[in-house]
Protein backbone atom coordinates (compact mmCIF):
# COMPACT_ATOMS: atom_id res chain seq x y z
CA UNK A 1 0.00 0.00 0.00
CA UNK A 2 1.04 3.16 -1.14
CA UNK A 3 2.96 6.01 2.14
CA UNK A 4 0.11 8.16 3.29
CA UNK A 5 1.04 11.77 2.46
CA UNK A 6 0.09 14.64 5.06
CA UNK A 7 0.55 17.96 5.15
CA UNK A 8 0.97 19.46 8.85
CA UNK A 9 0.49 23.12 8.99
CA UNK A 10 -0.36 25.29 12.24
CA UNK A 11 -0.83 28.90 13.30
CA UNK A 12 1.56 30.13 15.51
CA UNK A 13 -0.21 29.82 19.05
CA UNK A 14 -1.31 26.11 17.57
CA UNK A 15 2.65 25.09 16.88
CA UNK A 16 3.07 23.66 20.63
CA UNK A 17 -0.14 21.54 20.35
CA UNK A 18 0.93 20.68 16.75
CA UNK A 19 4.44 19.03 18.27
CA UNK A 20 2.71 17.53 21.33
CA UNK A 21 0.11 16.03 18.78
CA UNK A 22 3.16 15.08 16.25
CA UNK A 23 5.09 13.39 19.70
CA UNK A 24 2.43 11.37 20.21
CA UNK A 25 2.03 10.22 16.89
CA UNK A 26 5.44 9.68 16.13
CA UNK A 27 5.20 6.36 15.05
CA UNK A 28 2.45 6.58 12.92
CA UNK A 29 3.95 9.57 11.34
CA UNK A 30 7.10 8.02 10.96
CA UNK A 31 5.06 5.65 8.21
CA UNK A 32 3.98 9.01 6.29
CA UNK A 33 5.22 11.10 3.87
CA UNK A 34 5.07 14.29 5.30
CA UNK A 35 5.06 17.98 4.00
CA UNK A 36 4.85 21.15 6.29
CA UNK A 37 5.02 24.51 5.87
CA UNK A 38 8.29 26.24 6.49
CA UNK A 39 7.80 27.10 11.16
CA UNK A 40 5.98 24.48 11.57
CA UNK A 41 8.09 21.54 10.03
CA UNK A 42 11.26 23.39 11.62
CA UNK A 43 9.18 23.36 15.36
CA UNK A 44 8.48 19.45 14.84
CA UNK A 45 11.81 18.11 13.66
CA UNK A 46 13.49 19.69 16.76
CA UNK A 47 10.90 17.66 18.62
CA UNK A 48 11.02 14.47 16.44
CA UNK A 49 14.41 14.65 14.33
CA UNK A 50 13.67 11.43 13.16
CA UNK A 51 10.72 11.98 10.95
CA UNK A 52 10.95 12.91 6.96
CA UNK A 53 9.07 16.15 6.78
CA UNK A 54 9.77 18.00 3.10
CA UNK A 55 8.78 21.56 4.08
CA UNK A 56 7.98 24.16 2.21
CA UNK A 57 7.37 28.33 2.66
CA UNK A 58 6.65 29.91 5.58
CA UNK A 59 2.39 30.01 5.65
CA UNK A 60 2.46 33.64 5.23
CA UNK A 61 4.81 33.57 2.64
CA UNK A 62 3.27 31.12 0.06
CA UNK A 63 3.55 28.02 2.38
CA UNK A 64 -0.15 27.58 2.45
CA UNK A 65 -0.33 28.36 -1.19
CA UNK A 66 2.32 25.78 -2.13
CA UNK A 67 0.32 23.31 0.24
CA UNK A 68 -2.74 24.44 -2.08
CA UNK A 69 -1.11 23.09 -5.10
CA UNK A 70 -0.32 20.04 -4.30
CA UNK A 71 -3.81 19.25 -3.24
CA UNK A 72 -4.90 20.43 -6.40
CA UNK A 73 -1.86 18.20 -8.02
CA UNK A 74 -3.20 15.33 -5.86
CA UNK A 75 -0.92 14.79 -4.24
CA UNK A 76 -1.82 15.17 -0.72
CA UNK A 77 -3.94 12.33 1.00
CA UNK A 78 -4.47 14.41 4.45
CA UNK A 79 -4.14 18.03 5.92
CA UNK A 80 -3.41 18.59 9.61
CA UNK A 81 -4.68 22.30 9.83
CA UNK A 82 -4.40 23.62 13.34
CA UNK A 83 -5.76 26.96 13.12
CA UNK A 84 -5.94 29.66 15.71
CA UNK A 85 -9.31 31.17 15.39
CA UNK A 86 -9.10 33.59 18.08
CA UNK A 87 -6.13 35.67 16.36
CA UNK A 88 -5.95 38.20 12.86
CA UNK A 89 -4.01 36.21 10.31
CA UNK A 90 -2.23 38.52 7.43
CA UNK A 91 -2.36 35.37 5.26
CA UNK A 92 -6.31 35.07 5.85
CA UNK A 93 -7.06 34.73 2.19
CA UNK A 94 -4.29 32.23 1.72
CA UNK A 95 -6.32 29.93 4.16
CA UNK A 96 -9.65 29.98 3.39
CA UNK A 97 -8.12 28.99 -0.10
CA UNK A 98 -6.39 25.67 1.28
CA UNK A 99 -9.18 24.73 3.24
CA UNK A 100 -11.38 25.01 0.17
CA UNK A 101 -9.27 22.99 -2.07
CA UNK A 102 -9.33 20.32 0.72
CA UNK A 103 -13.19 20.44 0.44
CA UNK A 104 -12.72 20.76 -3.85
CA UNK A 105 -10.32 17.18 -3.41
CA UNK A 106 -12.29 15.76 -0.46
CA UNK A 107 -8.79 14.62 1.48
CA UNK A 108 -9.47 14.62 4.98
CA UNK A 109 -8.57 17.57 6.80
CA UNK A 110 -8.08 17.82 11.11
CA UNK A 111 -8.75 21.34 12.48
CA UNK A 112 -7.98 20.54 15.93
CA UNK A 113 -6.12 17.76 17.59
CA UNK A 114 -8.85 15.96 18.69
CA UNK A 115 -10.01 15.29 14.81
CA UNK A 116 -6.37 14.94 13.53
CA UNK A 117 -6.22 11.78 16.31
CA UNK A 118 -9.45 10.40 14.44
CA UNK A 119 -7.63 11.00 11.32
CA UNK A 120 -4.58 8.68 12.19
CA UNK A 121 -6.86 6.04 13.90
CA UNK A 122 -8.44 6.11 9.78
CA UNK A 123 -4.97 5.84 8.45
CA UNK A 124 -3.49 3.24 11.05
CA UNK A 125 -6.07 1.01 10.73
CA UNK A 126 -6.00 0.95 7.09
CA UNK A 127 -2.19 -0.48 7.47
P1 LIG B 1 4.38 28.43 9.35
O1 LIG B 1 3.09 28.74 8.51
O2 LIG B 1 4.37 26.99 9.70
O3 LIG B 1 5.55 28.77 8.48
O4 LIG B 1 4.30 29.32 10.56
C1 LIG B 1 1.84 28.34 9.01
C2 LIG B 1 0.78 29.36 8.76
O5 LIG B 1 0.70 30.33 9.52
O6 LIG B 1 0.02 29.23 7.79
Amino acid sequence: MARFRLALIAHDKKKDAMVEWAARHEAALGRCDIWATGTTGGRILERCPGLRITRVKSGPLGGDQQIGALIAEEKIDGLVFFVDPLSPHPHDVDVKALTRLALVYDIPMACNPSTADLVVAGYAAQR
